[in-house]
């Protein structure tokens, strides 16, 4: 069997400070400490449960945080952005799917680093209707290919998106009292709970408990920007129409070929971005 592990930055405990979050931060090397060893933990009690082998799609911002010596043999590590496919990259043909690290989307209150996709470029996306996290849109894809989500894990302002997957297992790695501050329990009880809702987990796929989140297709997707012009530039596809100045809707035929063109809508918006600040 093989496991796949997403994993982000912002929602992982103590992480806080835009300086956790780039290369050059001050606080870098703590994030990518603490998201080697949250990590490691899931991987080694998947391991325990049967699983030979763990991909791990490292999926925040350079995506090279997590440090690839310190994962076990039966690891293997997505590294690199940009990237197809970017957060479930290499994610396809796996039995089982965990989010580690995860946040709330943008605009959610009381929320580390409350986001989708792109805080620089994004307001908000609506798929088939569904307000999405990067959670949900990942799961989206991830059942698309059958792949279904058991656990997830980070700030709790995102365990409400759960609903939409009620099979799976949420473990709080924070709870925040606003966009750069939160409160976690120590790494020991964080583990400790990690590597128990694993087994929980592994326990709900054997019993074949754990859904794929599926969607009608075609997909139809809603996409407001934080600026007019990233939506001017998008507006340039054929197939994308504008609602607003800020918004614009297109279909895709399947989850895959959605996401594939909001990777692109998310490039091009970071380009104009560039352009119209230098
Ligand atoms: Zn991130």
């Amino acid at each position: 069997m093989r496991a796949f592990i997403s994993v982000d930055l912002e929602g992982l405990p103590y992480i806080v400070s835009r300086e956790h979050l780039f290369v050059k931060g001050a606080l870098y090397n703590e994030a990518r400490k603490v998201a080697t060893r949250i990590v490691r933990t899931v991987a080694e009690e998947l391991h325990a449960q049967g699983f030979e082998e763990v991909v791990v799609a490292d999926s925040h911002g350079p995506m090279v945080n997590v440090i690839p010596e310190e994962m076990p043999d039966f690891v293997s590590l997505v590294r690199g952005f940009p990237r197809p496919l970017s957060m479930v990259a290499f994610a396809r043909g796996s039995d089982l799917a965990i989010f580690l690290g995860y946040h709330a989307k943008a605009g959610t209150s009381y929320a580390t680093f409350d986001h989708t996709y792109s805080g620089a470029t994004i307001d908000r996306i609506t798929i088939n209707g569904i307000e999405i996290s990067e959670c949900l849109m990942n799961a989206m894809l991830l059942g698309e290919w059958e792949v279904p989500v058991g656990l997830v894990a980070g700030d709790e302002a995102l365990k409400k998106d759960l609903e939409l997957l009620p099979w799976a297992e949420f473990v709080t790695l924070k709870r925040a009292s606003g966009r750069y501050s939160a409160i976690s329990p120590s790494l020991k009880k964080i583990e400790d709970e990690l590597r128990e809702k694993t087994r929980i987990v592994v326990e709900k796929l054997e019993k074949k408990e754990l859904k794929p989140f599926t969607l009608e297709r075609p997909v139809k997707v809603e996409v407001r920007f934080l600026n007019s012009a990233y939506a001017e530039v998008a507006e340039l596809l054929p197939f994308v129409h504008r609602k607003s100045g800020k918004e614009v809707e297109f279909t895709a035929e399947t989850m895959e070929n959605a996401y594939k063109i909001l990777e692109v809508l998310i490039f091009a918006a970071a380009g104009v971005s560039y352009i119209t600040s230098r």
